[in-house]
C-alpha cells in the first residue's frame, strides 16, 4: 500500500485496479494522513477557506432516494427566500468576513434564469470583491452560460457517483449519470470553477465505485470536490440504510489531497454531523474549506437533507465564531479572502505554521 500511496503522490494518477486496492485496504492510514496533511500545508499553509452557504429554496422537482427535500417528502415545510432575504444573508455574511457566497437550493422552477440572473448581478454589484458560487442542480447549457454572464464564478454539482449503474440505484429513472456528467463538462467549458463530489457510504457503493469516482475526478480536474458521509433521512426510501463512516470519509479526503494537491476540499457539515469533531478531523486529513451556514435561522431546519444536521439553530455569527475556535484549536485559521485555487506550489501568501495537533485522533 505504501508503494501505491507513493505513486499517487509522485504521479497524481492511479489505475482503476490500483485505486480499488488502495480504497479496499486502509492498512496505511497514518502513512497516508501524514502525507496528505503535509501536502495541504505546503499548498495552503494553515489557511482554511470559508464559504457562506445560503440555502435559498428547499423546493425541488427531483426525487433522489437519499435526499430529505425530495419532491415526494410531504412532511417538509417548503420555503424560498426572497431576493431581499438573500441579499440580507449576504450583507450579514460580508460583515462577518465571508468573501464567497454559495447559493444552494433544490431544483426549483420558480428561480428562472431571469430571476436568478437578477439576484446574481445584484450580489456581484454590491460585493464585487466576493466570489459567487451556485449549487442549483442540473440546468441547460444556455442557462449555465446566462448565469455565468450574470456574474456567477463557481458551480457546485456533485456527480454523486461515477458509476452509471450505481447512479441509477440512487435516483429515479428520469435522472441519469450521463446528464450529470454532461452538465459538469458544460460548466467547465463555460468557464466556471467547478466542484463535483459524492457521498461516502451511499447505499450500494463499493470500492470499485469509489475508484471510478477517483478516475472521473482525474478526468474532470475540478477546482473543488465536496465529499461527506451519506446520512440517512427518515422520510426517504433510504431511511433504513446505514450511513457512511468517518473513517472512510477521512481516508478519501486524504487520497483526494494527494490526487490533486491544490484542490479546494471542504470538511463538510455532514462530517460534522456524524462526529462532533468531524470537521476538525477533516481538516487534519487534508481538507481546507468549511462552509458555515448563512441561511436565516428560521428556515434552517427545513433544509434538512439528512437527519440531525448540525448548526440549524445558530446565528451566522455564532457559526463563524464556533468554527473559528475549532480551527484555532487544531492550529489552523479561517481566512476571509475569496480563496481561489492555489496556483503552482502555493501557500506562499499564507503564513505556514505546522498544526499543533498532528495526529488524526479516532
Ligand atoms: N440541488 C442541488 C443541491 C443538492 S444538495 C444539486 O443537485 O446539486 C447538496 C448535496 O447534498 C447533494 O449533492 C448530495 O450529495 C448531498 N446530500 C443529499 N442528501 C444527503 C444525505 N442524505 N446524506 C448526505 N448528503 C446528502
Amino acid at each position: 500500500m505504501r508503494r501505491l500511496i507513493d505513486k499517487l503522490e509522485r504521479e497524481r494518477c492511479l489505475t482503476r485496479e490500483e485505486w480499488i486496492a488502495l480504497i479496499a485496504s486502509q492498512a496505511e492510514r497514518e502513512y497516508l494522513f501524514a502525507k496528505s496533511k503535509e501536502t495541504a500545508q505546503q499548498y495552503y499553509g494553515n489557511a482554511v477557506y470559508t464559504r457562506g452557504l445560503i440555502e435559498f429554496t428547499n423546493y425541488c422537482k427531483n426525487n433522489c432516494y437519499y435526499c430529505g427535500i425530495r419532491r415526494e417528502n410531504q412532511n417538509v415545510k417548503r420555503y424560498r427566500l426572497s431576493r431581499e432575504e438573500i441579499l440580507s444573508c449576504c450583507a450579514q455574511g460580508y460583515k462577518l468576513g465571508f468573501r464567497t457566497f454559495v447559493l444552494q437550493g433544490g431544483e426549483d422552477a420558480y428561480f428562472t434564469d431571469d430571476r436568478l440572473a437578477a439576484i446574481i448581478s445584484e450580489i456581484k454589484s454590491r460585493y464585487p470583491d466576493c466570489a459567487l458560487t451556485l449549487s442549483v442542480g442540473e440546468r441547460s447549457k444556455s442557462s449555465y452560460r446566462r448565469l455565468f454572464n450574470a456574474g456567477a464564478d463557481r458551480y457546485l454539482l456533485r456527480h454523486e457517483t461515477a458509476n452509471a449503474t450505481h447512479y441509477r440505484s440512487l435516483h429515479p429513472d428520469e435522472m441519469s449519470y450521463g446528464n450529470r456528467r454532461a452538465c459538469l463538462f458544460a460548466l467547465k467549458e463555460i468557464g466556471y470553477q467547478v466542484g463535483c463530489g459524492f457521498m461516502v457510504g451511499s447505499p450500494g457503493q463499493t470500492a470499485a465505485c469509489l475508484a471510478e469516482d477517483m478516475l472521473f475526478i482525474t478526468e474532470l480536474a475540478p477546482q473543488m470536490v465536496g465529499i461527506g458521509p451519506f446520512v440517512p433521512h427518515h422520510e426517504t426510501p433510504f431511511a433504513k440504510e446505514s450511513g457512511g463512516t468517518v473513517d472512510l470519509t477521512l481516508y478519501l479526503l486524504a487520497l483526494l489531497r494527494l490526487l490533486k494537491p491544490d484542490l479546494l476540499l471542504p470538511a463538510t457539515t455532514a462530517l460534522g454531523t456524524i462526529d462532533p469533531k468531524g470537521r476538525e478531523k477533516g481538516i487534519l486529513a487534508g481538507a481546507n474549506v468549511v462552509m458555515p451556514n448563512l441561511s436565516p435561522t428560521g428556515v434552517r431546519k427545513q433544509y434538512e437533507l439528512y437527519d440531525n444536521k448540525i448548526c440549524t439553530g445558530d446565528e451566522a455569527a455564532e457559526c463563524w465564531n464556533c468554527l473559528n475556535g475549532r480551527m484555532e484549536c487544531i492550529g489552523y485559521r479561517l481566512v476571509t479572502d475569496r480563496g481561489d485555487p492555489a496556483k503552482g506550489s502555493g501557500g506562499k501568501n499564507v503564513q505556514c505554521n505546522v498544526a499543533k495537533s498532528g495526529r488524526i485522533y479516532q
